[in-house]
């Protein structure tokens, strides 16, 4: 049985206690390998090995430290196909998404090559008589990530391609249920370094774990900021112990995100947006669109009609058929779970017009397939509707006017993404401005912000200040020290016991 090992200054690590979790290939079902996991002591031996590095990775100079992410990026971009057939067989996504999660991880990598630019401070010449100010950013120290299952190569990358760009050194904790990738990602950043000259051990550490190594990063009193990407509980849960233990914390939750349909959008259009935002990787992406809602009678059955020819040809394959749009889900639990709301909806009343829940992969029985679901005729009343299923279930929830759609968005828990399907320019603008949600598409299914802006949902869809990536991951990463230097000439000024301005 294969053993995914942590990977600390540089090295690959066995760790020190027995314990251990089961890796998963989702087509057929079978314990593929063992991840260890860790506790606090091997959790410090990472800290320790990037609190060594820290002082070195700080004092090379930006361009430097850029250079490492082009080389990166160039390695990644070598090892695509390989990297995206290690996700697809821990994760269940097609390979072609595999593909796409790296690519949106590695556009963040592109984003950190222009890290010097990023950098520079401020500077006020003469803010007072011999008086200059000015600003500069400075890492942290040692930053830590917590990520999810469903993005085992983008979100890493999300956090550790800023945090160190900027000159911190990292220590990442990803999920235990896809966690080859991650290690991947880590070697070839050793190799960029090594291509180049420089050795970068220390400077990304990956420690494997659950909750007992959670907590133990929440703790360690070196560790100076925690990114976390999971679930809203317990994102809410690691925001509120990091900052109370005085650390820097962003933590993005679940999402439920609604795609509002008016009655002169482009339906063909929206109907294959809508497929492949609520099935596309099985459901299981923070911003897929789980919920439409169609403004009208009328644009709630033609849009019902074609969804379900739609969803007719949909096909669910392996995740290394380049045939399937979709894959298995992640776990046994994880497909039960789904079931389980597909029950509880038919239960709280809603009608359930495709069912998936019969689906089965000749010859991979046991693999966690699960078929598309459509409920129509969802209510904000129900429990399933108004949390996260996670899974290849899309509701419809039918409004009769523009303000009864928007507010269903806007009222909800979470608060991540959201779309509107129009021709009207008005009606649109109105929405972007107007609906209380984090990240909003026009005519866009799944509105992930491009590198170089930022991502991040509102309500508890994130807890902190600061989104992920962009300038705000830049600010997230470092803080903010501001120099006042006066060059006295002449004659010795007197004391003075007010506070000191410039008129
Ligand atoms: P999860 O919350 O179960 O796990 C996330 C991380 O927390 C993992 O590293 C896990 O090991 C750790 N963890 C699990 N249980 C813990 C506990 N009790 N205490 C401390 N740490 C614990 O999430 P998941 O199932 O891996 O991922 C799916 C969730 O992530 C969904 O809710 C999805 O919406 C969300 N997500 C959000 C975003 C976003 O940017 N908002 C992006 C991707 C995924």
């Amino acid at each position: 049985m294969r053993n995914v090992h942590h990977f600390i200054d540089g090295a690959a690590f066995a760790g020190t206690s027995d314990r251990s979790g089961d890796v998963f290939n989702p087509n057929t079902g079978e314990v593929q390998a063992q991840v260890g996991l860790a506790v606090p002591g091997d959790l410090d031996l990472a800290v320790q090995a990037a609190l060594r590095a820290q002082p070195g990775w700080a004092g090379t100079n930006p361009q430097r430290r850029a250079r490492v992410m082009f080389e990166f990026k160039r390695l990644l971009d070598l090892h695509m196909q390989e990297l995206a057939e290690l996700l697809s067989s821990e994760h269940g996504k097609v390979i072609a998404d595999s593909r796409g999660d790296i690519q949106r991880g590695l556009e963040v990598i592109e984003f950190a090559c222009g890290i010097p630019h990023a950098l520079k401070g401020e500077y006020t010449e003469g803010a007072g008589p011999g008086i200059d100010v000015y600003s500069m950013r400075q890492p942290l120290g040692v930053a830590a990530g917590i990520t999810p299952f469903n993005f085992p190569a983008m979100i890493p990358m999300w956090m550790f391609g800023i945090a160190i760009a900027v000159g911190n050194t990292f220590v990442l904790k990803p999920s235990e249920k896809a966690p080859s990738v991650p290690v991947r990602l880590a070697e070839l950043f050793m190799e960029a370094g090594s291509n180049l000259g420089m050795d970068l051990k220390g400077v990304l550490n990956v420690v494997h774990g659950d909750k007992v190594c959670v907590d133990a990063i929440l703790q360690h009193p070196s560790i100076a900021a925690v990114s976390f990407v999971g679930s809203s509980d317990i994102a809410q849960y690691v925001y509120a112990q990091g900052t109370a233990a005085g650390k820097r914390v962003q933590a993005m939750g679940g999402a439920k995100n609604h795609g509002i349909v008016m009655p002169d959008a482009e339906l063909d259009q929206v109907v294959k947006d809508l497929s492949g935002a609520a099935f596309g990787s099985a459901g299981e992406r923070c911003m897929a669109l789980p919920v439409v809602v169609p403004v009208g009678q009328k644009t709630a059955e033609a849009l019902r009609e074609r969804l379900v020819a739609e969803i007719d040809t949909l096909k669910v394959g392996l995740s290394n058929d380049p045939a399937a749009h979709y894959g298995p889900v992640v776990s046994a639990a994880h497909r039960q779970k789904v079931s389980d709301y597909i029950q509880l909806g038919q239960d709280e009343g809603a009608e359930l017009v495709v069912d998936g829940r019969n689906f089965s992969l000749q010859g991979y029985e046991k693999g966690f397939f699960i078929g598309p679901s459509l409920f129509d005729r969802v209510t904000s009343g129900m429990k399933t509707y108004q949390e996260e299923i996670f899974g290849p279930v899309l509701q419809i929830v039918r409004a009769e006017s523009f303000d009864q759609a928007l507010a269903l968005p806007s009222a909800h828990q979470y608060g991540n993404g959201v779309a509107i399907f129009t021709r009207n320019g008005r009606a649109a603008r109105e929405f972007a401005a107007r609906v209380n949600v984090g990240m909003v598409g026009i005519n866009v299914p799944i509105p992930v912000p491009l590198a170089y802006h930022s991502f991040g949902g509102w309500k508890r869809s994130a807890f902190g200040d600061a989104n992920q990536h962009g300038m705000d991951g830049v600010r997230f990463y470092t803080r903010v020290k501001t120099v006042t230097a006066r060059w006295p000439e002449g004659d010795v000024a007197d004391s003075s016991f007010v506070i000191p301005t410039m008129r």
